[in-house]
């Protein structure tokens, strides 16, 4: 079953080149931008061709999220003939070229770098950490992860090259690295990540041999940059295939590395309440990315840490600490250790917060907070979040009805309905029970009053 040779048990002679006829690629499926680069490309005298995920995802029927080109043609020589370019990175020398909100990103064809002990290539314990070895087109495909990702569409003839056994793979809906696992986990330890993550978008299997180094090799994310780990934890959760992502994880025991907090407090989650609200958390993410609607990176975050912050902050609140307090050393706590592994950027550290420090204060509904709260710029995040919360306990359903309601009636009526000031208000627990007195009571004093009702959605 072993697979060092990325051609070996196939059966089909590599490459294979399927011409125009024989294949579904199509122009017409591919971004302006893209077909400018490859032709600009072409007319100079360079190779280019269309390079992984948006090949496979033509391939499947599936609209590509962006365009990757491969060329013979240096960056320096793509941004001679683009003005419109700029080159990135040193680790993996790029160069974009922008077509107003399209980046098309094009890639030099890398080499293997063998028995070239340049500049150009730097690895250090079989991890790969520079790449800019320049190569041919075959040996650019072979230095790719996985088969399905290593097709090219050729715009000199239209046809679709495999040096891989790519073709194989997507129509057996398969998932096999180029070479042997362990040695491409090695190189790069993202590449369990991405194992995981395009098994969940594609719907497709991990390959057994792939599948069993996960296992075992999990462990070296703990070694990955911990902002590069940000970047795919965005591109998991927040590209609308969030939910099975997270089963692959799990599944793949890969999540522990990633937020050992969070597979931490699910171990301890006997009623299974934090299991179903982190699932409908991520499920309300992809909801919302089919429908066009904007995602942050927040909310997931605040989802995904709850478990841990919560549990944290009853220990506090126990040990006597007040209740503002407890939850602003418990966020920082949970923040500062989740950092460690995936660098989430401060500004939305701050929104995860407010998300947390709001939950007590809708259990406060003398009119005062009630309008205090709703005039949050977080209230929508954290009334989301409440909602999500009903997985909890009937007490937080319940608060999570009152406040969809409050927020349908116009302000004046809210006035209407709201106390003034009760003590029992002012002592309830974070559990979202009703207070005493904030019932639908009738107060003169409210009548006529303007609330400020954010219309806004949960993403900023
Ligand atoms: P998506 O559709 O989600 O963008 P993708 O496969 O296109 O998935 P990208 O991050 O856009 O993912 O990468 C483009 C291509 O670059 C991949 O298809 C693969 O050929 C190559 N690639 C990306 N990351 C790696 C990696 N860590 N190791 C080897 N090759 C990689
Ligand atoms: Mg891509």
């Amino acid at each position: 079953m072993s697979s060092d040779s990325p051609a070996s048990g196939h059966s089909q002679s590599l490459p294979r080149v399927i011409p125009r006829a024989q294949h579904n690629v199509s122009r017409k499926q591919v971004s302006r931008g893209a077909l400018k680069v490859l032709y600009g490309l072409k007319d100079a005298g360079f190779r280019a061709c269309l390079v992984g995920g948006a090949v496979r995802d033509l391939l499947l029927g599936r609209q590509p999220k962006d365009f990757d080109i491969a060329t013979d043609a240096t960056p320096e020589d793509v941004r001679k003939l683009f003005r419109n370019c700029r080159l990135i990175g040193r680790r993996f020398r790029l160069a974009h070229v922008i077509f107003g909100p399209e980046i098309v990103e094009v890639a030099t064809f890398r080499g293997t770098g063998e028995g070239d002990a340049s500049e150009d290539r730097h690895v250090v314990d079989g991890r790969i950490l520079r790449d800019n070895v320049w190569g041919s087109i075959e040996e650019d495909a072979l230095r790719r992860d996985f088969r399905v990702n290593a097709l090219y569409y050729d715009i000199a003839d239209f046809s679709v090259i495999d040096y891989v056994g790519g073709i194989e793979d997507l129509e057996q809906k398969r998932l096999r690295l180029i070479g042997d696992p362990a040695t491409r986990y090695r190189e790069d330890p993202v590449r369990m990540l991405r194992a995981a993550r395009l098994a969940a978008k594609l719907d497709f299997v991990i390959d057994a041999e792939a599948a069993a180094s996960l296992h075992e090799l999990g462990h070296l994310l703990t070694d990955a940059p911990s902002a590069r780990l940000f970047d795919e934890c965005q591109k998991m959760f927040l590209a609308g295939y969030g939910l099975a992502s997270f089963r692959m994880l799990v599944k793949y025991d890969l999540l522990r590395h990633l937020f050992p907090g969070t597979v931490h407090a699910l171990a301890h989650d006997k009623s299974g309440a934090l299991l179903t609200l982190v699932e409908r958390g991520l499920a309300g993410t992809d909801a919302r990315v089919a429908d066009g609607r904007p995602v942050t990176p927040a909310f997931l975050f605040a989802v995904l840490l709850w478990g841990e912050v919560a549990t944290l902050a009853a220990q506090l609140l126990a040990d006597g600490t007040v209740q503002s307090l407890a939850w602003q050393r418990a966020a920082h706590r949970v923040m500062a250790e989740q950092g460690k592994r995936v660098a989430i950027p401060r500004r939305f550290g701050y929104a995860i917060e407010d998300i947390w420090a709001l939950q007590p204060r809708f259990a406060e509904r003398t009119r005062k907070r009630v309008f205090r709260l709703m005039a949050h710029p977080r209230f929508r995040a954290a009334y989301d979040f409440l909602l999500l919360r009903g997985a909890e306990s009937e007490a937080l359903r319940e608060s999570g009805a009152w406040w969809t309601e409050i927020q349908a009636l116009p302000p004046d009526q809210v006035s209407e309905q709201l106390a003034p000031k009760t003590a029992a208000a002012n002592t309830a627990a974070d559990t979202g029970e009703k207070p005493a007195g904030s019932g639908r009571r009738r107060h003169r004093g409210g009548r006529g009053r303007k609330a400020a009702v954010p219309k806004s959605d949960s993403s900023e």
